[in-house]
């Protein structure tokens, strides 16, 4: 039976807002948000990575099998958010590839945001033209759809009787997209983006050339607002 595996790294209350980034894959958050939270951490907020699939199907290797690699994902994941300074983790370890938009996973999402009350969201967009990996699609919709019923408290009453709160997100950053509207200049913290991106050895995340890519994206970016290098995201705010 699937188990969900929580980890903290630190229980500081935070300064200011909370923030959550819910994602499909372990390495997905460094690459579209890493800078961000590096540099909103350090600003003073808390943020808790959410994280959907286990990754497991993610590796060339002939020798790999799906176990090791979503073991070695978990790992890769924690040592990269370690970097970022990311308060914690929920692993809800979905096989890679098989997330489905269900009401099931909708009330689990719930329960999580609810949980951990963010005030800012940061998910896939899932209307992104031409994105075909099944679980960013899925990722954002669930994301979209938990983030309406975590707020009123009608949906999963359980939940509340449980002692849950209701939760209100304020903000919502969707990256991968097409219509950015809200950038973040991260010229003062590329490299702890890149060093996070190198913990994701699997993924080859760690080589020369991938590193050039997510550097040369980054400046791509920051380019458009005047900075050295930045990030991008459609913003909603509620
Ligand atoms: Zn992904």
């Amino acid at each position: 039976m699937r188990q969900n595996k929580v980890v903290f790294f630190s229980s500081q209350e935070p300064l200011e807002e909370s923030a959550m980034v819910i994602f499909a894959h372990p390495d997905d958050a460094e690459g579209n948000c890493g800078g961000t939270t590096a540099k909103w951490v350090r600003e003073g907020k808390a943020i808790h990575y959410f994280v959907l699939t286990n990754g497991d199907k993610g590796s060339d290797d002939p020798s790999m099998t799906s176990d090791r690699l979503a073991a070695i994902r978990e790992k890769e994941q924690e040592a990269a958010a370690k970097v970022l300074g990311v308060s914690g983790i929920t692993f809800l370890r979905i096989p890679d590839g098989e997330l489905e938009v269900s009401l099931a996973l909708r009330k689990e999402i719930t329960r999580i945001i609810r949980l951990h009350q963010p005030a800012i969201v940061f998910t896939h967009d899932p209307w992104k033209l031409y994105q075909f990996h099944p679980d960013h699609r899925a990722t954002g919709f669930l994301a979209l759809d938990a983030i309406v019923a975590a707020r009123d408290r009608l949906y999963y009453p359980d939940q509340l009787d449980q002692g849950m709160k209701p939760c209100r997100v304020k903000k919502i950053y969707l990256f991968g997209t097409e219509n950015p509207d809200f950038w973040v200049d991260i010229s003062g913290i590329i490299e702890l983006k890149l060093q996070a991106a190198r913990c994701h050895k699997s993924q080859g995340l760690d080589s020369q050339k991938v590193q050039e890519r997510i550097r040369n994206r980054a400046l791509e970016v920051g380019k458009v607002k005047g900075f050295l290098y930045g990030e991008a995201f459609k913003k909603f705010v509620g």
